[in-house]
């Protein structure tokens, strides 16, 4: 078997198109992103962010601050982005210089703006089943799923890696599409024989070539979401031959990583129909 590429790409293409029709529709949408220092990946990150967000028309407002900021300034910053109504969604890029509590900043965030949906009550609501703001990533291995035929419902899903930001959303994602669902994490016992029983398979952990073909299951559907930067280039969690076992693949780079940024702007879209009550967030 050859599996088929997920074109996440392509697919990205679409959602970006979609969200500046959006835009459009609704008038105005302002995204502020907050960059704290110089980690030349995040430099990377948000411009990457800004671009998108400009070409779909959204007012976005690029906030850098530097190393040394200290962090009563950061939240002051972010409480006056909470109250400016020009605002839509906030984004701060992690990771923030080790001065600065990231969960602090992280929770400072008006929860309607919080369009990484890290805020723990966009969190809660995914565990509870009614989701607002969810972390784009997963947001984005759904779509891919949706826009390949994949119905999770009744199928057997392994997602490895349960950080707050891929690992845990995602499975929250998958049951809630009905799908039942195992996490594993750097403390599973036979990694590979769950991921062998798993019709979905997201890995989400930072380590190259980690799932070989003789763990996937025969037309299983792997997203690939780990992303390392080696000397041969960037590296996925996905050895490239699972392509010969699986029935649908991302390709790495091209997969799930736009798709996080194409789902960024949905958010920032989303945002600012929670603020005008065309959607409804509880308590505003
Ligand atoms: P993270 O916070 O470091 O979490 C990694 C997870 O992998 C942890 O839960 C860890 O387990 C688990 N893990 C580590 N070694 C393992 C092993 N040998 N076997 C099984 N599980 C293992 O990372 P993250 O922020 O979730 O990101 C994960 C990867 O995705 C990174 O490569 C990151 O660069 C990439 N990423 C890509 C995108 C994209 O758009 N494509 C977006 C975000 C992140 P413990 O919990 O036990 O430590």
């Amino acid at each position: 078997m050859t599996a088929t590429m997920m074109d996440g790409k392509a697919l990205a293409v679409e959602v970006r198109a979609a969200v500046a029709r959006d835009v459009e529709e609704l008038g105005h949408v302002g995204l502020a992103t907050i960059l704290v220092g110089d980690d030349p990946a995040s430099h990377v990150y948000i411009a990457g962010k800004h671009k998108a967000a400009t070409e779909a028309g959204i007012d976005a407002r690029d906030v850098r601050l530097p190393a040394d900021t200290p962090e009563a300034d950061v939240l002051a910053l972010v409480e006056q982005l909470n109250q400016d109504d020009e605002i839509d969604g906030i984004l701060v890029q992690l990771p923030l210089p080790a001065h600065i509590d990231e969960t602090t900043v992280t929770y400072a965030v008006a929860p309607a703006k919080d369009v990484d949906g890290f805020h723990p009550v966009n969190a809660g609501h995914l565990y509870l089943g009614t989701p607002l703001h969810v972390p784009a990533t997963p947001a984005g291995c759904m779509e891919l799923l949706t826009a390949y035929g994949v119905d999770p419902a009744g199928k057997d899903a392994v997602v490895i890696g349960r950080s707050e930001i891929v690992g845990r959303p995602m499975a929250m994602l998958l049951v809630q599409a009905h799908a039942t669902v195992t996490i594993c994490h750097s403390r599973t016992a036979e990694l590979a024989d769950h991921v062998r029983r798993a019709d979905i398979v997201v890995a989400a952990v930072g380590r190259p070539g980690l799932v070989t073909p003789d763990w996937v299951k025969p037309g299983a559907a792997v997203l690939d979401v780990g992303l390392t930067r080696t000397d041969e280039g960037i590296r996925g969690d996905v050895d490239p031959d699972v392509a010969s076992v699986a029935g649908l693949l991302t390709p790495m780079p091209g997969g799930t990583g736009p798709m996080t940024i194409a789902m960024l702007l949905r958010s920032a879209v989303k945002a600012a129909r929670f603020r005008r009550r065309l959607l409804a967030y509880p308590g505003l």
